[in-house]
């Protein structure tokens, strides 16, 4: 069994290095990253043919770079991430395409890109394929399902059926496949994500709808993709994904496919949370320890500016703490709410959904010693904000035990480096 440090109620290093030593070398809050953790995770996942990173669970050029290393190709779902996909040394084109483009919609920018570079698109609305058409001409594509269902770990991250805008309606694909035709698309691709944190029952849902839309979507298929929403415990007791199932449940379909078209598919998956989550840590000092009522709450430098999974979906995250002056045998231990500095009263790392305010078991902690955030190197830093006029983290990777800075702090004078008062108010 892998040991998991982030579940531990005391750490002292990440990756092998000292947390207070990091914090104090690169400040706090903190963003680190233990590369090995990535690379075992890259490692399990190498039985699927193609993993395609959804880059937008954790988009650092560093990150991409060290996944692209190991072969794993990317998904982008904007400009941004565009941009970042070919800085990182993606090429634009080949086969799997390194670079997928996935939305359900183009903006201009995007639109201007994909043009540019001729990077593969996933489509998620019809109108895509439209303006894909007028920009570049007919192309291969592969279209984004909305099988009619959905699953996610909260609403907000469940990307299927009548309330979600994702994807095109399962039962539009006819149309779709038509429409393509007329505009010199060739469908090569079929690709349903439902939402992030799906169980194996779903998925059995999902292989179904799969199998039942490649067979309306025919010759050209080359590709189904599986999607992500791979899921990662963030509590001790919850199970750890079973991949071997997970694995068979899709090779089964994949095989099903190829046979009921005649000529081989290839299988795709595309994690975002499953490669980065548990590698990353946010590393925050706390400032005040303060009673209220019957309540204790530790205030710590980070909030949800830094980290908003808490704040948006009352997502759990394990809470360990690092002593300054180390970390003596755990005395009996204080239930203690955690909460940032923001000028908010949901800026509170330990809530339900709903916006609850609980309490955890912690070691004893003092101003000054360290709160370390586990399990959050998925949609954590990307979600980062500069609300209250707060500097985005730091990031620091952690490679073969050397800390390397892969995101300096932003300065206070980056924040106001885009406005401007205008003349009149000028005096
Ligand atoms: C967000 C997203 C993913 C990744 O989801 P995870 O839950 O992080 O694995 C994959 N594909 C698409 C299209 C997404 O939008």
């Amino acid at each position: 069994m892998e040991t998991r440090p982030w579940f531990s109620p005391l750490v002292e290093h990440i990756g092998g290095v000292s947390v207070a030593e990091l914090a104090e070398r690169f400040g706090t809050p903190l963003y680190v990253y233990d590369a090995e953790v990535i690379l075992r995770r890259c490692e399990q996942l190498r039985r699927f043919p193609v993993v395609r990173y959804a880059q937008k669970a954790c988009s650092n050029l560093a990150i991409l770079r060290l996944l692209r290393s190991q072969g794993v190709v990317l998904d982008a779902v904007s400009a941004g991430e565009i941009v970042r996909a070919l800085q990182a040394g993606y090429p634009a084109q080949g086969d799997p395409p390194p670079v997928v483009y996935t939305a359900d919609i183009f903006d201009r920018p995007a639109l201007e890109l994909v043009a540019r570079h001729g990077i593969h698109v996933n489509c998620g609305s019809a109108d895509m394929m439209d303006q894909l058409a007028e920009a570049v001409g007919g192309q291969e594509i592969t279209l984004r399902i909305n099988p009619g269902f959905g699953h996610g770990h909260s609403q907000k991250t469940n990307t299927g059926g009548p309330q979600s805008k994702h994807g095109i309606w399962h039962e539009q694909l006819p149309e779709c496949l038509k429409q393509a035709e007329r505009l010199g698309h060739r469908v090569v691709g079929l690709h349903v994500h439902i939402g992030s944190g799906t169980d194996l029952e779903h998925l059995a849902q999902v292989c179904q709808a799969m199998e039942q839309l490649a067979g309306q979507a025919g010759p050209h298929l080359r590709s189904i993709s599986a999607g992500g929403g791979l899921p990662v415990p963030y509590r001790p007791e919850e199970p750890e994904l079973d991949l071997d199932r997970y694995h068979q449940l899709w090779e089964q379909t994949r095989d099903r496919i190829s046979r009921q078209l005649g000529h081989p598919v290839q299988l795709e998956i595309e994690p975002g949370r499953f490669l980065v989550a548990e590698s990353g840590y946010l590393v925050a000092e706390i400032r005040a320890v303060k009673r209220q009522g019957e309540r204790t709450f530790w205030l710590v430098d980070a909030g949800f500016n830094d980290l908003a999974r808490p704040v948006m979906y009352g997502a759990y995250h394990p809470l360990s703490l690092c002593r300054r002056n180390g970390n003596p045998a755990p005395e009996p231990l204080v239930e203690v709410s955690v909460g940032g500095p923001l000028c908010e009263s949901g800026d509170i790392f330990t809530q339900e959904e709903g916006g609850y305010v609980v309490s955890r078991p912690m070691p004893q902690a003092q101003v000054g010693d360290l709160l370390v955030v586990g399990v959050a190197g998925a949609y954590g830093s990307v979600m980062g904000s500069n609300y209250n006029s707060k500097p985005l983290a730091a990031e620091v990777l952690v490679l073969e035990g050397t800390p390397y800075l892969i995101r300096r702090r932003q300065e206070l004078e980056e924040l106001l480096a885009n406005e401007q008062v205008p003349p009149p108010l000028a005096q």
